[in-house]
């Protein structure tokens, strides 16, 4: 049988970052990817934003590898010519109780390392954002926007020039433990299949990573490791408003999300969105009757838009570890070894900041493969 030492599942930003962070002459790595090309699934369909890290628990794998992907991400950008703007983002408050919330947020985001939090009054938010309705806002200067294609086709390029390959059109139908590793299944678009030795495998299947772990035998509902569906849709904000908006600029996090925001693209353009609510099936259709809902969200901070302004742009799907109603989860990156799975590992619930993550995620894994080997 045919035997590669690392097999990487997935090519969104995770996996196509971690082929690129560990490929090197000699080592066999494969990308096995169920699409034609890479970043067709959640990688593609978010925000683009560059987080810096405020919202998530301290000493949590999201608040350290997205305040370390921060930087890494602004150090490959300038590296490689790949195209970013170090916009900032508002948190902006509304009234009285949200304003108290800034101050959690900024103990949070200082908790987590941030030294360039601010909290800004009401005359210094609208001298940046003259349009926008706030009482306060917290400034995060070192949160921006980046060009994730170019940023998937820089990972994918590494990791092809130092030597890893990719088989895409691939889907990964089974995974058997044996002595030296495991028997991975794979079936083509053609409905071929073969099968061949893996010493390591990198699960890295995002909305279907807890499918994946279970075709390795593992109990996803034991373990926790169950992904829930969380859609977030975007409508594109047009009728000239798009220029009334310079900054991210978002409302307090919600239990599931961190609410309707300004999603600003490099072109210019500028979205609102993501909303957030759980579906049971992966359906990227955005509906039109969640207008009212936009509107009722968006209008106390910004009172300029009107219905026409805002079309259905696009949906994205969260894979979520936190069921409805349940507490924040954090992102799964563990090796098995402990559940008789040596040599594979599981990155289970890598939703946001997943994008910002990718390099210091690429780096955690690598730390655990050069231990393994
Ligand atoms: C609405 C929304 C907004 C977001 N905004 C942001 C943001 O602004 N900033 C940020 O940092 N993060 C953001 N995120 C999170 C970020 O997009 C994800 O964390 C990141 O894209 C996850 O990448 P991934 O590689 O793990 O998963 P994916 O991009 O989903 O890639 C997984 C890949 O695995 C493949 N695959 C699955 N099963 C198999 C199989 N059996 N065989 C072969 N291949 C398989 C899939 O085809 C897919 O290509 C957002 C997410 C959403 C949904």
């Amino acid at each position: 049988m045919q035997e590669v030492e690392i097999t990487i599942i997935g090519s969104g930003v995770v996996g196509l970052a971690i082929a690129a962070e560990i490929a090197e002459e000699g080592k066999e790595i494969l990308v096995i990817e169920r699409h034609e090309g890479f970043g067709q699934e959640t990688s593609s369909r978010n925000s683009e934003v560059i987080h810096s890290g405020i919202y998530y628990p301290k000493n949590s794998l999201k608040a350290e590898l997205c305040v370390e992907g921060n930087q890494l991400l602004y150090q490959i950008c300038d590296c490689h010519q790949i195209s970013y703007q170090r916009i900032g983002k508002l948190i902006v408050a509304s009234n009285d109780k949200e304003v108290e919330g800034l101050e959690v947020l900024l103990a949070m985001g200082r908790d987590n390392g941030l030294s360039d939090l601010q909290i800004l009054s009401q005359k210094e938010v609208q001298q940046m954002e003259p349009h926008i309705n706030l009482l306060s806002a917290l400034w995060s200067p070192s949160t921006g926007i980046i060009d994730t294609h170019s940023l998937m086709k820089y990972f994918e390029t590494s990791a092809k020039t130092a030597g890893a390959d990719f088989a895409y059109g691939c889907e990964v139908e089974s995974i058997e433990k044996k002595p030296d590793g495991y028997e991975v299944g794979i079936r083509d678009t053609d409905g071929e299949r073969f099968s061949y030795l893996s010493r390591i495998v990198i699960n890295s299947a995002g909305l279907c990573a807890d499918k994946v772990a279970a075709l390795a035998g593992i109990d996803i509902d034991v373990v926790g490791y169950r992904i829930h569906y969380c859609k977030g849709e975007y409508f594109n904000l047009g009728g000239g408003k798009h220029k009334l908006i310079h900054h991210l600029i978002y409302p307090p996090p919600t239990t599931i999300a961190l609410g309707i925001h300004t999603v600003l693209d490099l072109q210019g353009r500028v979205r609102l969105g993501p909303n957030a609510f759980y579906v049971n099936e992966i359906d990227y259709h955005v509906e039109e009757a969640h207008k009212k809902e936009f509107l009722e969200s968006t209008r106390p901070i910004f009172p300029f838009v009107e219905e026409a302004d805002i079309t259905p742009d696009m949906a994205g799907i969260r894979p979520k570890l936190q069921a409805q109603g349940e507490p924040i989860r954090d992102f799964v990156i563990s090796h098995e070894a402990a559940l008789g799975l040596p040599g594979l590992i599981n990155l289970i619930g890598i939703e946001s900041p997943g994008l910002t993550a990718s390099p210091a995620i690429a780096k955690y894994v690598k730390k655990m493969i050069e231990e393994l080997l």
